[in-house]
């Protein structure tokens, strides 16, 4: 089973998608880019930190609570939330440049997106 994480757009969120509703349905029928698992285990869900992009604190919060609780994450799915507000919003996360970084010193992979629809 793949420990997952979703990190959801403060500004967005509860707006496009209420409640997160169709992020739990991609779940649940392993839609769009949940397809890369065989089987899910959400861990957690929470905001991007908010703009101008306080990514990596929030993360690092994250990882060390989900951690203590012995259920580490192991994928972080940006939702696709995020990845519309990168590409309509203005949003100023440089996912590229935060992935590196959140991979490399958390040791998790790091996914733009989540529900294709
Ligand atoms: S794309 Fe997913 S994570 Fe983002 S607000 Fe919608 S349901 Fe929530
Ligand atoms: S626009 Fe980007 S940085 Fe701002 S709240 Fe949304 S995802 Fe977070």
């Amino acid at each position: 089973m793949s420990r997952i994480a979703i990190l959801y757009c403060k500004r967005i969120q509860d707006h496009s998608c209420i409640a997160c509703a169709k992020c739990y349905k991609g779940i649940a029928e392993r839609d769009g880019e949940f397809a890369q698992h065989d089987e899910i285990g959400l861990v957690a869900m929470t905001d991007c930190g908010d703009c101008p992009g306080l990514v990596f604190p929030r993360v690092k919060l994250l990882n060390e609570i989900t951690s203590n609780l012995d259920r580490p994450i192991e994928t972080l799915h940006f939702g696709t939330c995020v990845k519309l507000a990168m590409e309509t919003a203005e949003c100023p996360i440089d996912f590229d440049d935060i992935k590196a970084t959140l991979e490399s010193k958390f040791g998790i992979n790091v996914v733009l997106g989540t529900r294709s629809y």
